[in-house]
């Protein structure tokens, strides 16, 4: 619902990553064009959690979609971790596997971190293993993790600069938090990574030209986090299921009162969305905001290991 005094500029990431995976899509044309088998990206899924079934399901419909080849290893949760790093070290020697992604969580008792470290890094699509975290970090070329590399890659076609400014990152994940404040860093932001014990954050994040906020909790960076035309990138994806805390967050918006009613929830980010309409410059909606980017970060990389691995079409 539009109401006096919102003036955020939507940032609309499902337009980009279709504009990147149709990129993607034009690049595996010109690899296979130049004789090469079609990049082939291989999925292990380690028990039955649903929503990993969903985003699995995604990243091979979006696969076959930019003509890259996917196959997904179905494994038991009863799956002894011996049996899952042997399957990653038969992927690592195939050389028509190009991507390697362990789809997380794992079950219990087996290893997210010995997975992570079993994958070749020239095949890391993720970007989770330990030589490309360094890679990074130190500035050299590796995979990098696809959640911020979308962002950056959305930052920059939005035309939104990074150099010089402010920059404050709200979590320091692994996949999300820790990388996208190395992404930013690179590009000559000057970075604050926040966390659980950061004091004061809503005044730390205030400073912020761009805002990230990447900690899994519904609604939480409220309008004395932004700053007054701030750039606010909302990476949370939580589910609401409750129609005041729905009305609360999205201003009595009444689509979202009706997706709570008719299929239980509604999606919401880190960031409370009505407040951010209200103060900051531009900012991410959720759904339709980073998420997408994600995905189409992931077939990028898969192409990009494709390329380097069996050489570079022209
Ligand atoms: P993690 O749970 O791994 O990390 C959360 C981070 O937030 C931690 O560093 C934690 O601090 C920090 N944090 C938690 N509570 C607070 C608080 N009250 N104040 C300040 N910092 C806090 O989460 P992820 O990074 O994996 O994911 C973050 C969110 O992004 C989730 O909602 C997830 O669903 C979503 N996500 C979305 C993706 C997408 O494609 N859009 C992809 C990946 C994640 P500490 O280190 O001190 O514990």
């Amino acid at each position: 619902m539009i109401q006096a005094g919102q003036s955020a500029r939507i940032l609309d990431g499902r337009k980009l990553a279709a504009a990147m995976r149709v990129g993607t899509a034009a690049g595996v044309v010109r690899f296979v064009g130049e004789g090469h088998a079609a990049p082939g990206l291989s999925v292990i899924l380690a028990g039955d959690d649903p929503a990993s079934r969903t985003y699995v399901r995604s990243k091979e419909a979006a696969c076959r979609e930019a003509g890259i080849r996917a196959e997904i290893h179905r494994l038991p949760a009863a799956t002894p971790e011996a049996d899952l790093l042997a399957l990653i070290g038969r992927l690592n020697d195939d050389d028509g596997v190009d991507g390697i992604l362990v789809q997380m969580p794992l079950p219990p008792g087996v290893g997210a971190r010995a997975a992570i470290e079993a994958v070749d890094p020239g095949k890391d699509v993720d970007g989770f293993h330990p030589v490309n975290v360094g890679r990074l970090w130190s500035g050299e070329r590796g995979l990098v993790p696809c959640t911020p590399s979308g962002i950056i890659t959305l930052l920059e076609s939005e035309g939104i600069g990074i150099e010089g400014r402010r920059a404050v990152v709200i979590g320091r994940s692994g996949i999300v938090g820790r990388p996208m404040a190395a992404l930013l860093m690179h590009r000559n932001a000057t970075v604050t990574i926040c966390h659980s014990r950061t004091r004061n954050l809503p005044a730390v994040a205030s400073e912020a030209d761009i805002l990230v906020a990447a900690l899994g909790r519904t609604g939480f960076v409220t309008g004395e986090f932004i700053k007054p035309g701030a750039t606010v990138i909302d990476v949370g994806i939580n589910h609401v299921t409750d129609e005041s805390e729905a009305a609360r967050l999205f201003d009595g918006d009444p689509a979202r009162i009706e997706q709570v009613r008719h299929k239980g929830y509604t999606l919401a980010g880190d960031v409370h969305h009505a407040a951010a309409l209200r103060r900051a410059g531009a900012f991410t909606p959720v759904p339709g905001g980073v998420g997408p980017l994600t995905v189409a970060a992931l077939l990028g990389n898969t192409l990009t290991a494709a390329i380097r691995r069996r050489g570079h079409p022209s």
